[in-house]
């Protein structure tokens, strides 16, 4: 069984790769889903015969637009859009919208691919998306950040809808950006519907939404450490990234005892031994949100910090590491050094943060290592929260969000620990993630059709 696994592996790669030329992240992203889920396909014939996971690599809808826009100086700039609409079994499409330099479709549908597993995973109605634009945010005015906004929208707006596709933040869309694409949003189409989720809590969003990421990632590693009878009190963190979902990252796990150390951005990382405790992060909140700073400024104002430029925090000494920034910012020579200096638990905030090398050092050194599409989808839940909020017309207060996160969070581990503990006990949460979430794309894929 074990060959004809990965003979199924290489066949179906082989195909993914000459169909999807020069698109490195997808072939990452799918190839590590179809190694978990081969020796489950090639023992059932219905799945063989119906082409699921085939179908499931295959996005349903890709959409690729110009967006034209007038800069500050009245010159125009071109830019490119992107929306992958991956999977509809589970409900409208559902994933964030991501502006950043390095938008291109590989990376698209990786994030849509990945998506459609972590929005199965959290049980709530939601199919898989992705979204965004080659646009670099940073440096902007307000003013120019906005031109680009109603520009892309006023292509986007034509194939998304409350019932059809939600986009969301990511990447170098937040509040701000939201607010700026759902203005343009409600002015074409005439009406206030809840198709995007993040936004604003005066107008249609959900208490906590902002949070639910960084809160839900330390929710799911509270669960992971409880497997070894473990908590965050008086552990050493390491945080990657410096947005949002680091920000409630090492707001939450600081909350739950842990002292966290690192924040970095895409120029380097500051090392504050003392730790980011409440104080020095509600700086780095309006450091990054208000100012639109970098990170290194952290240590202008707090000179127990040191700032390293150019590198990632994966040399310091830690018990457990939230990668909270990007695809791929931590590698295998980082893993081992990593374990080598007592890391025991890694929980990524980001997606797919780990490449392939660095994952395989993770489960050899049998760390608690969670996926992404299972420790980060507290963010895309509680937007699914903010969808059954603005249906219903009503607004929940913080404490009922913040449970049916925890609980949602909860489930997610309890799904990774039936389908991925193994025999000696050790539980390989990508497996877990990986056939938990397929399990019910596929049923309802079988159930609607060759569709
Ligand atoms: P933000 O834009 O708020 O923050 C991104 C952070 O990552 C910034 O500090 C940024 O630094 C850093 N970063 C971005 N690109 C790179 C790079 N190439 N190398 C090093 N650092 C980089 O985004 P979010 O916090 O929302 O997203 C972070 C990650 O979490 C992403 O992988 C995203 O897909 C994932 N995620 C986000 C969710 C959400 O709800 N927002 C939900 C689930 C997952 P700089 O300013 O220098 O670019």
């Amino acid at each position: 069984m074990e060959t004809q696994a990965k003979q199924y592996v290489e066949n179906f790669m082989a195909q993914i790769v000459a169909k999807n030329p020069n698109e490195p992240e997808f072939h990452q992203a799918v190839r590590e889903v179809a190694e978990s889920l081969a020796p489950y396909i090639v023992a059932d014939p219905a799945l063989q015969k119906l082409k699921v996971l085939e179908r499931i690599a295959e996005p349903e809808r890709v959409i690729i637009f110009r967006v034209p826009w007038l800069n500050d100086r009245g010159e125009i700039e071109i830019n490119r859009g992107f929306r992958v609409q991956m999977n509809s079994a589970l409900g409208p499409y559902k994933g964030g919208i991501r502006f950043h330099a390095s938008v291109n479709l590989s990376i698209m549908k990786f994030l849509a691919f990945e998506q459609t597993f972590k929005n199965s995973l959290t049980t709530l109605p939601m199919g898989g998306g992705k979204g965004g634009s080659d646009f670099n945010p940073k440096g902007r005015s307000d003013n120019e950040v906005m031109k680009f906004c109603q520009s892309f929208i006023t292509e986007l707006y034509r194939h998304i809808g409350q019932d059809t596709d939600v986009p969301a933040g990511d990447i170098g869309v937040g509040g701000r950006e939201v607010g700026f694409m759902f203005g343009q949003y409600k002015r074409l189409r005439d009406e206030f519907t809840g198709t995007f989720t993040g936004k604003g809590l005066g107008w249609g969003g959900s208490l906590l939404r902002p949070e639910a990421t960084g809160y839900g990632l330390c929710y799911f590693a509270q669960e992971m450490l409880a497997t070894r009878g473990e908590t965050f009190e008086g552990k050493t963190v390491l945080v990657s990234g410096s947005g949002n979902v680091a920000q409630h990252a090492a707001e939450k796990a600081t909350q739950l005892g842990a002292k966290v150390v690192t924040l970095s951005d895409s120029s380097g990382y500051i090392y504050d031994p003392e730790g980011i405790d409440a104080e020095k992060l509600a700086y780095v909140k309006l450091l990054k949100n208000v100012y639109r700073g970098r990170i290194k400024e952290y240590v202008d104002k707090y000179p127990s910090a040191q700032y390293f430029a150019g590198e990632r925090p994966w040399g310091i000494k830690c018990d457990i590491a939230l990668p909270c920034a990007t695809q791929n910012e931590l590698n295998g020579e980082e893993a081992k050094v990593l374990v080598a200096n007592g890391c025991w638990c890694v929980a990524e905030g980001a997606n797919m943060p780990s490449t392939p090398e660095a994952i395989e050092v993770f489960l050899a050194n049998k760390l608690l290592y969670a996926p992404g599409k299972a420790s980060n989808a507290g963010g895309v839940a509680t937007s699914g929260l903010e969808m059954s909020q603005n249906s219903m017309r009503i607004k929940w207060s913080a404490e009922e969000v913040d449970a049916k996160l925890h609980s949602i969070m909860q489930n997610i581990h309890g799904v990774c620990l039936k389908y991925g503990t193994e025999e000696d006990g050790y539980v390989n949460y990508v497996k877990g993630a990986n056939i938990g979430g397929f399990m019910k794309v596929a049923e309802a894929m079988m159930a609607q059709g060759c569709v």
